[in-house]
């Protein structure tokens, strides 16, 4: 099928394992991009779950960041789960020192805003675009998830939770709170793929 898309999971730091079987179950063709010349040969790219300042520190350490930055821009399909949304931030409320994001929603978000690890927690979310005919809502798997402070007038909210803002898109950028990847269910992926189907 030559209309598969590739899309490859920014594999600095996080949970891709989970990713890139999440995106092989929806008809992708999933690899993980650690380099820059891998970042060239994927059609849209995952960023995932784990730690935004780790994640950002790396970036900027393996030559990553300006890559990422330079093809978000030129309207590469990206997704970002939880860390990896805080990494399409244009901006963070309560950034590290010295913290860097690749940027590409007009959004703030506020790090760890639904509370600390042993806060975690499940919760059903819907989310606009997606079906729930048959399996029902989303089931969202928050861990230290942050959540969408403000948006610009150019980002679509897609889904809310207990009155914050948990999934948003941009154009061609996506972002939720919460974790898809971790519950089986892969119809967020899917959303994706189609987007980035949509670009080929
Ligand atoms: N709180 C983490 C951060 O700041 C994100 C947690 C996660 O990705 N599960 O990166």
């Amino acid at each position: 099928m030559s209309d598969t898309p590739v899309i490859g999971v920014l594999a600095l730091q996080g949970d891709v394992r989970e990713h890139l079987i999440a995106l092989a179950s929806a008809d992708a063709l999933a690899r993980p991009v650690r380099r820059p010349e891998e970042l060239a040969g994927v059609d849209g790219l995952v960023i995932p779950g784990g730690e935004s300042t780790t994640m950002s520190k790396l970036a900027v350490l393996f030559g990553m960041m300006e890559p990422l930055r330079e093809r978000v821009r030129a309207g590469m399909p990206v997704y970002g789960t939880c860390a990896g949304m805080i990494m399409l931030a244009d901006k963070i409320l309560d950034p590290r020192a010295g913290q860097e994001t690749v940027g590409g929603i007009d959004m703030i978000v506020r790090r760890n805003a639904f509370g600390r690890q042993n806060e975690s927690f499940e919760a059903s979310v819907t989310v606009r675009g997606i079906e729930e005919d048959t399996q029902g809502p989303v089931e969202g798997v928050f861990i230290r998830a942050p959540w969408v402070e403000s948006v610009g007038a150019s980002v679509q909210v897609l889904a809310e939770h207990r009155g914050h803002m948990v999934a948003v898109r941009q154009k061609n950028a996506l972002a939720t709170s919460f974790h898809p990847e971790l519950t089986g269910d892969h119809r967020v992926h899917a959303l994706f793929v189609e987007m980035v189907r949509a670009v080929l």
